[in-house]
């Protein structure tokens, strides 16, 4: 491994570190659960964002002693930290921000709450529909309102405006990393390619991830030592979001002989093709905008997740797709169906998984995986 990729193996502890001083010197921190959590507003109010997403089984069981067995362990494992005091960044979160995105995570913010402050913004699930982004606007508008009061700042047109250049530049250098591999051999496996796409979520600081992510570019983009990545079975991951400690089919994959070239889900590729629109005069409707087209499968229809399958399909040249869904996420498993439909309807094996955090399952997944890659011509 690189020196770069190593340091983004380390973002987590060394932000942990600058998160923990820029509050003793007063600083807000505010923990963020979803990527329709539009962290600019969080930047233009001087808190630091942070990310919370729960992808250990550690705190599952304690979790369990409240929620349902049979839920999204992604849900489960968040709500776990929170409830034993164990994520650090949820401990040093003054507010947290949740969304309504499916019926798990909704039901379960309304639990948390009694941990911690929690505002919850109400997500309209139409991409089309006017009156569904007039309601994200106005409930963005309630958000930086919210914000304002909480934190007691103000959140200017001029700071939110600086805030969204900032997020349009890292998801556009996210986004130049995650193309290379458009490139045969693909100049990054799976887990690297996780490595820097989720870790990059823990940065406290913009200016410094900017420049870990374009050294990280320009060492990738004439890296030679990608050989070995060739003439590996080239596999996309779509489905629910996966991060360091829940990677076990990326692990799996690359274990079998494939190579995870892209990953359309929200630890990957879903965002990073969104930028706000910086020519509107309103900086809350360009972000209204960028973050409604997010597609998640808690949208219906949900037609942009497949025009923009249809075409990583192609650019990334891939031979095999892998969907996983979470045990209990209903949604990511009913559009698996037409997942599954427009894979093989381009003449690709595809496999469908369902699965939770243990490693109850893994040589049943082994197994399924191993017929998988051998389909792959
Ligand atoms: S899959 Fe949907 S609910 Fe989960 S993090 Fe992504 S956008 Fe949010
Ligand atoms: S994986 Fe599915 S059930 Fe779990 S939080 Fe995301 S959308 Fe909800």
């Amino acid at each position: 491994m690189s020196a770069i990729l190593e340091d983004f193996t380390s973002i987590r502890g060394v932000s942990l570190i600058k998160i923990k001083e820029a509050k003793d010197e007063g600083q807000k921190v505010v923990g963020i659960y979803c990527t329709y959590c539009p962290q600019e507003m969080i930047l233009a109010a001087g808190a630091i964002p942070v990310s919370l997403c729960g992808t250990s089984e550690t705190p599952i069981a304690d979790a369990e002693t409240v929620l349902p067995r049979n839920l999204c362990p992604l849900i489960k494992s968040s709500y776990g930290f929170a409830v034993t005091d164990t994520c650090p960044f949820f401990h040093f979160s003054d507010l947290i921000i949740g969304e309504t995105t499916c019926d798990g995570k909704k039901k379960m913010f309304e639990i948390m709450q009694e941990i911690k402050p929690v505002y919850v913004m109400q997500l309209p699930h139409l991409h089309q529909l006017d009156a569904a982004l007039e309601l994200w606007i106005k409930e963005l508008r309630r958000l930086r309102s919210t914000l304002e009061e909480e934190l007691d700042v103000e959140i200017s047109d001029e700071k939110l405006w600086d805030a969204i250049r900032k997020v349009n530049h890292e998801t556009m250098a996210v986004k130049a990393i995650c193309d290379l591999n458009k490139k045969n051999p693909p100049v990054l496996n799976g887990l690297d390619l996780l490595t820097v796409t989720w870790s990059r979520n823990f940065s406290s600081d913009k200016e410094e991830l900017f420049t870990m992510l374009n050294e990280l570019q320009q060492e990738l983009a004439t890296n030679q030592e990608s050989e070995a990545n060739a003439n590996k079975p080239r596999v996309l991951l779509t489905g629910c979001p996966v991060g360091l400690g829940s990677e076990k089919v990326i692990r799996l994959v690359e274990e079998s002989g494939g190579l995870i070239v892209a990953m359309e889900n929200c630890s990957g590729y879903k965002t990073l093709e969104l930028q706000s629109d910086t020519e509107l005069d309103d900086p809350i409707i360009a972000l209204a905008q960028k973050y409604m087209e997010i597609p998640c499968s808690c949208m219906s229809p949900n037609p942009y997740r497949f025009e923009l399958l249809e075409r990583m399909l192609e650019e990334f040249q891939v031979d095999a797709v892998v969907d996983l869904t979470w045990q209990a996420c209903h949604t990511y498993n009913i559009e698996a169906f037409t997942v599954g439909n427009l894979v093989r309807d381009k003449g690709l094996p595809y496999l469908h998984l369902e699965s939770d955090y243990s490693s109850s399952d893994l040589e049943t997944l082994k197994v399924r995986i191993e017929a998988l890659l051998e389909m792959v011509v």
